[in-house]
């Protein structure tokens, strides 16, 4: 910033820090009856306003600072979609501490780790969460106080956890006079811990100006597009990605806010979208398989949903084609990662789509698509050579932007640029329009003979196939070709399947070479802690795996 030279004629416009504290104080002042539904831990259904969040997080910011937390100070979250979460969300935030997520499908000795390296100095936790807390509290070493987020009944008395404080108590005590304070906009605001496949899971630390930014842009039309008209209920965890910002900008649109809980199953969800009349979602396509599954099994229809952001991983084909065609639901194709706040790409279309085919729309729709404005991509060859937007070749995708990490906290993995720009370690064409595809994971891509084959594509086509629930294309050892691809796939309920067809399916859908060189059935596939399919464990299941073409 300093390091820019000055214009002798500056521009002569009102100036201060974008602070996350601006967009609950917008919500409040121009949305404050708009409501934030919740189905709580609990049970019930939970029903306030903006107005209501913002009065008890700043009773919140009260208690904290009387806890002694300071600018710069990380206090930790375990908890669910939910009202008391997202004061949690602002207080800590808008105080100046660091809202650290944490993800609890993490192993506790993970969880553990993460506390100790982010040296968080509170924690807050949903009920559902006690046990983890319980395991883990004697390790975690900078906690002063472990905060439940509930009513004082709820509380053990066994004396189990150390330190152990009451979210209500701490809400009840305090004044909601609160003046928000303004502090330097590339101050950290959050903490949010990648899941860590490979190695400890490393942080990326957002700052007020990142977060504001990505909040505008993420609610752009041709982003998420999130209005005052919409009631928006974020499937995605406020623990993965800040539920891909969500929580900002759907204040920051006056849109009304649903959220679910740890009632993630089709029934709820479909019940909280029905009776909160939701127009938008957001979610993994793992958690629409089961909401599908419940609506289809029950002939159901949706009165009210609309529109619906998949990312995370890449959506199968056959399930934008259920959400568009079957429930008029438009699919808004995201992609992003944590270290991306996470907003990089999503599908929609332009003026010059307007006259083609459904068909031909939905090609597009099904790539990644293209940039939000405040990030840009490029894919480059081994040695780092920009290669052509053809749709065709296919490199590794670099990106830098607004919102995009220059380094992990702590400098954990030490310098992580390329020529000032972030390796997201996918594998990616884009092509003339500027629409990007993710062909695979860089440590996913299967090496057949020195040439790579893209595991999305044979997953697509497996998952289209009559009978296939989930599929999982991995790389299984061939004396003659190095690695062959494994298809591994999760049947639904009751469907036979037969291998021969399925893998004749595969024919004039992608080139003949790559198709997989045999199937396995399995009950389940393993799925990490957001929520994906984890590779790295079914070829280690399939390590010895010995192919019938071997
Ligand atoms: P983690 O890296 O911990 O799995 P992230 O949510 O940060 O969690 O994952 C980011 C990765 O997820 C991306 O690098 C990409 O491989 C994958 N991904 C995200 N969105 C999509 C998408 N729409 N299609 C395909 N892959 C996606």
């Amino acid at each position: 910033m300093s390091a820019y030279p000055k214009s002798p004629l500056m521009g002569q416009m009102m100036s201060k820090p974008l602070l996350i504290s601006s967009i609950i104080e917008h919500a409040d002042r121009h949305f404050g009856g708009n409501e934030i539904v919740s189905r709580r831990v609990e049970g019930d259904i939970h029903r306030y306003t903006y107005h209501d969040c913002h009065s008890r997080a700043k009773k919140l910011a009260n208690a904290l600072q009387q806890l002694g937390v300071v600018l710069g100070d990380r206090v930790a979250t375990l908890a669910w979609n939910g009202y008391r979460h997202m004061e949690a969300y602002y207080a800590v935030s808008g105080s100046g501490a660091v809202l650290h997520t944490i993800n609890p499908r993490l192993y506790p000795e993970q969880i553990a780790y993460i506390v100790n390296h982010a040296e968080d100095q509170y924690l807050l936790f949903d009920i559902t969460f006690l046990p983890i807390i319980q395991a883990i509290a004697k390790h975690c070493t900078t906690v002063k106080g472990f905060v439940m987020m509930c009513d004082r009944d709820r509380l053990p008395t066994d004396g189990s956890v150390p330190n152990l404080l009451c979210y209500e108590d701490l809400i009840a005590a305090n004044s909601d006079q609160f003046i928000w304070p303004l502090f330097d906009e590339n101050s950290a605001s959050s903490l949010c811990y990648t899941s860590g496949t490979t190695g400890n899971p490393k942080g990326a630390l957002y700052s007020h100006r990142s977060t504001v930014l990505h909040s505008y842009a993420s609610a752009m039309p041709d982003a998420l597009n999130v209005s005052a008209r919409d009631a928006v209920l974020p499937v995605v965890p406020m623990f993965h990605v800040n539920a891909w910002g969500l929580p900002y900008s759907a204040p920051l649109s006056g849109a009304k806010l649903v959220f679910p809980g740890p009632h993630m199953d089709g029934k709820s969800l479909y019940e909280l979208f029905e009776q909160e009349q939701v127009t938008f979602s957001a979610g993994v396509p793992t958690i629409w398989l089961g909401l599908l599954n419940y609506v289809a099994q029950n002939n159901l229809r949706f009165s009210s949903f609309k529109r619906t952001v998949i990312g995370g991983s890449a959506c199968p084909p056959s399930m934008m084609k259920t959400l568009r065609h079957t429930y008029g639901v438009e699919v808004i194709h995201a992609w992003g990662m944590t270290e991306m706040s996470p907003l990089g790409t999503t599908g929609t279309l332009q003026a010059k789509h307007m006259g083609l085919t459904d068909a031909q729309q939905e090609a597009v729709l099904l790539k990644q698509g293209h940039a939000v404005y405040g990030v840009d991509m490029k894919i480059v060859d081994d040695a780092g050579a920009e290669l052509p937007w053809d749709g065709i070749t296919y490199g590794n995708l670099l990106v830098k932007g607004e919102w995009i990490i220059h380094s992990y906290f702590k400098q954990e993995g030490g310098d992580i640029l390329e020529d000032g720009w972030f390796p997201t370690g996918d594998v990616a064409t884009i092509d003339a329009d500027g629409y990007m595809q993710i062909t695979d994971r860089s440590k996913d891509v299967i090496k057949s003979g020195g040439e790579w084959i893209g595991t999305i594509d044979l997953e697509n086509v497996a998952m289209s196939f009559p009978g296939v629930l989930q599929a999982a294309c991995i790389s299984v050892f061939h004396p003659k070709w190095d690695e062959r691809p494994l298809l591994v796939v999760v049947k639904k309920p009751d469907a036979e399947i037969d291998k021969a067809a399925l893998l004749q399916f595969y024919e004039g859908k992608i080139a003949k070479w790559w198709t997989p060189d045999d199937v396995v059935f399995i009950d389940a596939l393993p799925l990490g802690a957001t929520g994906k399919i984890q590779k790295n464990k079914l070829r280690e299941q399939f390590k010895d795996y010995k192919l019938p073409t071997a």
